[in-house]
Parts: C-alpha cells; sequence; structure tokens
C-alpha cells in the first residue's frame, strides 16, 4: 500500500546513476530537496536578497522579514513558547557545540556529572567530551539493552542528583532507537539536570514539540529534511540563554560597541554573530511548509511501512545481521557476513541504489555493536516500495557476487 506519492516533486531523483534508475536510500545522511524549497532559494537570491537587520531599504526590509518569518515557522514547527528561543545555526553540530561552550562551560564544574549514551553521534559525544576536560567533569553513559533499546530503570540508575546535564539523541542514527525523551526529561529535571536533545533523526520524520517534551535545548538541522545544507536551529529555553553568554563575537550580535567593551543584542540574536544564512532559513521556513502539507502522521505512517518492509524482506536474505529495535524509525543498518559494507554499498551504488556504509560518526556505538562498519539504508516521504524492492535486488545479487569471491 502506497502511503504517499511525492517522489515527482523531487527532481535530482529523476535521473539514473550507472545505467538504472536512481534509489536514494541515504537520507539519513542528508535528504533530496523538493522543487519548492530549490525556487524558494533561487526566487530569494533573485528578488529579495540584501543583508538582514540594519537595511532601510526595501529588499533589506524583505529579506529581514524572510529570515524572521522563517524563525516564526520554526516557532510553530516544534512549538516552541516563542520566536526569541529559536537560535539559527549551520546544524545540529553547531547547535550543540554552542550549548556545551557557553552553557557547559559556564555552569558544569569539577565534580559534576555528565550522562550521555552510547548510541550518541559524534556531534553530541565530543563538545561533551571537551567540557568534561575543560571543567574536570565526569562523563557517564546510560547503558544499552541488547537490542538498542535503553530503560528508565537505566536511566534512573545513571541520571543521579550528581548529574548536572544529560545530553541523549531522540533518534538514533544507526539503530533507528527513538529515546523516551519525554520520560527521561522528567527523571531528569527531578534530578535537577539540565537535558539536550540531539533531534537531527527525529524532527524530519516525526511531529516534535518542544513544550511537551519539555527539555532545555533542543538542536536540528535543516539539510535533513529537505531543506539547504549550512541551515540549523537551536531551540533552548528563555531562562537558560538568557543566563548563557554569546559564543561568536562580532557584527549583527551587538547593542553598544567601544573600543574597550561591547554590550549584546537581546535573545535570539545574541547567539548569532556574523550575517546570518539568511537564504538558508529561507529554505528551511519552505521546507517546514512542504512536510507540513503532507502531514507528519502521513510521513510517519509511510516511513514505517517501508522499513516494517525492507526488514521483513530482509530476515529472508541467509547471512545478514541487522541491528537497531523492532520499533524504529525509518532507516534499517545491517552488515551480510563476510562482506565488508563498503563493498555491498559499491555493489549497490553498481546498480544506482545509495545506501551508506561506515561507522556513521558513532565509533563507540560500533565498539559496542562489535563491528567496525555497517551498511545503512534510510527511507524519507519520496522512497517507494519499488525503492525497497530494488534495493533488496541489489543486495542479492551483492551477496551472489561475494558468495562467488570467497
Ligand atoms: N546527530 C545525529 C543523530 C545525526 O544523524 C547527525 C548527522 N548525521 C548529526 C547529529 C550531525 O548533524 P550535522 O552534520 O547536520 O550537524
Amino acid at each position: 500500500m502506497t502511503i504517499l506519492d511525492v517522489k515527482s516533486d523531487f527532481p535530482i531523483l529523476d535521473q539514473t546513476i550507472n545505467g538504472h534508475q536512481l534509489v536514494y536510500l541515504d537520507s539519513a545522511a542528508t535528504a533530496q530537496k523538493p522543487q519548492v524549497v530549490i525556487d524558494a532559494v533561487n526566487d530569494y537570491y533573485k528578488f529579495d536578497n540584501a543583508n538582514v537587520h540594519r537595511g532601510v531599504h526595501t529588499l533589506g526590509q524583505r529579506a529581514t522579514d524572510a529570515y524572521e518569518g522563517a524563525r516564526e515557522t520554526v516557532t510553530k514547527f516544534i512549538n516552541a513558547k516563542q520566536s526569541k528561543e529559536i537560535i539559527f545555526t549551520r546544524g545540529t553540530t553547531e547547535s550543540i557545540n554552542i550549548v556545551a561552550r557557553s552553557y557547559g562551560d559556564a555552569f558544569i564544574t569539577a565534580g559534576d556529572e555528565i550522562v550521555l549514551t552510547e548510541m550518541e553521534h559524534h556531534s553530541n559525544l565530543i563538545p561533551w567530551q571537551q567540557v568534561a576536560k575543560r571543567t574536570g567533569a565526569t562523563l557517564k553513559f546510560i547503558p544499552l539493552e541488547a537490542d538498542g533499546t535503553m530503560t528508565m530503570t537505566a536511566v534512573k540508575q545513571t541520571v543521579t542528583e550528581k548529574t548536572k546535564l544529560v545530553a541523549i539523541t531522540h533518534v538514533s542514527n544507526v539503530l533507528g532507537t527513538i529515546n523516551p525523551i519525554k520520560d527521561i526529561t522528567a527523571h531528569a529535571h527531578d534530578m535537577g539536570a539540565v537535558v539536550v536533545v540531539d533531534g537531527a533523526q527525529a524532527v524530519p520524520h516525526m511531529a516534535v514539540d518542544v513544550q511537551d517534551l519539555d527539555c532545555d535545548f533542543y538542536a536540528f538541522s535543516g539539510h535533513k529534511m529537505g531543506a539547504p545544507t549550512g541551515i540549523g536551529v537551536l531551540y533552548g529555553k528563555e531562562k537558560l540563554l538568557n543566563q548563557m553568554d554569546p559564543v561568536d563575537y562580532g557584527g549583527e550580535m551587538i547593542d553598544f560597541v567601544s573600543l574597550t567593551d561591547a554590550t549584546w543584542k537581546e535573545l535570539p540574536w545574541k547567539f548569532e554573530g556574523g550575517t546570518p544564512i539568511i537564504a538558508g532559513a529561507v529554505g528551511l521556513a519552505s521546507a517546514i511548509g512542504y512536510l507540513q502539507s503532507i502531514g507528519f502522521d502521513k510521513i510517519t505512517a509511510h516511513e514505517q511501512a517501508l522499513t516494517d518492509y525492507a526488514i521483513k524482506e530482509l530476515k529472508k536474505i541467509d547471512g545478514i545481521d541487522i541491528y537497531g529495535p523492532d520499533k524504529r524509525c525509518g532507516l534499517v543498518t545491517f552488515n551480510l557476513t563476510d562482506v565488508h559494507p563498503h563493498d555491498t554499498a559499491t555493489v549497490l551504488d553498481s546498480f544506482g541504489v545509495a545506501v551508506r556504509a561506515g561507522h556513521h560518526c558513532c565509533q563507540p556505538l560500533m565498539k559496542w555493536l562489535k563491528v567496525t562498519a555497517t551498511a545503512r539504508a534510510s527511507f524519507y516521504v519520496y522512497n517507494t516500495f519499488e525503492d525497497v524492492d530494488l534495493f533488496i535486488d541489489g543486495l542479492k545479487q551483492a551477496k551472489e557476487f561475494f558468495g562467488d569471491v570467497f
């Protein structure tokens, strides 16, 4: 049963690769862009481009309206209380680094504990390693069950009164695990800790409500949801953002400047030093509009159906390891026995099927899985059941090919 039929909205997908129709199954790395987003960015540059905030001329006003309008769109999209809680960044990585450098360095001290999980992307691990090194805090990790989920018992054993901050991914980019952020946040708050959520793999695929989750910070990237690269979001509760110092100093973020000192603008601009990512924000607002016009209930159901179908078909192949829990977001990570995932991905590419192979920026999780690398197929709104069939056919050929070789 096809739930969505939107492939024709994405011009890049209408091409052949190595003589085969392109099947793009690498959206967890970056998603393709619908024509409306390409047009929105194009039109911005064609008709409205100017620098924002200071310009009194008409183009400057239009650019400012577009940029600040995008902030309003994001505010409603994740149900933030107010637009001053939305900071535009380059992406999830920059968003988390802002929290680590600004909040982490100021409010975490020696002896405090920072709690993470073993499934974190390097972007939500290394910034906290650095905070721990700078402050003398200790890193602790919520242990995972065999299927790559975590229990609230494990959360409660790890997040204690010593915990100052919990940094956790909403959805794992390797296992597809959907973590119980609301429950984790409630417990962390009971312990007096703040919660930073890496939403890079959640926001593109499911409705996210930051007030409902009650997390303190939430980070995501536009490029994984149909927007251009180079635009992302840091959501933070006003009270916390107000206590934090800027990270980037320079133009745009200042109020009064003398030769020896300066004061900052109010939120959110104090965190947006330099000319902002105006066209990126325009593209992000357009991508949000596009996804909302489809509806997140349909998007989630469509991806769920594709993932379930892919897993069912993969399980029919002998000698395949599939990683992650039954209930998961739209991706499947796997290995063919005795075949390096790079070889699997190379053979699939020869059939026009794009999947990712490697450690997926999760080297500690690879260690936990006891592998050096995996292959990963990830689904988005434009994928179809036929895409899954072509992927499975390609895999069977890869298996045959390497079966002959070994
Ligand atoms: N966290 C997760 C879970 C991710 O999947 C990614 C992107 N692979 C990131 C963080 C980093 O996102 P970006 O590279 O857009 O900053």
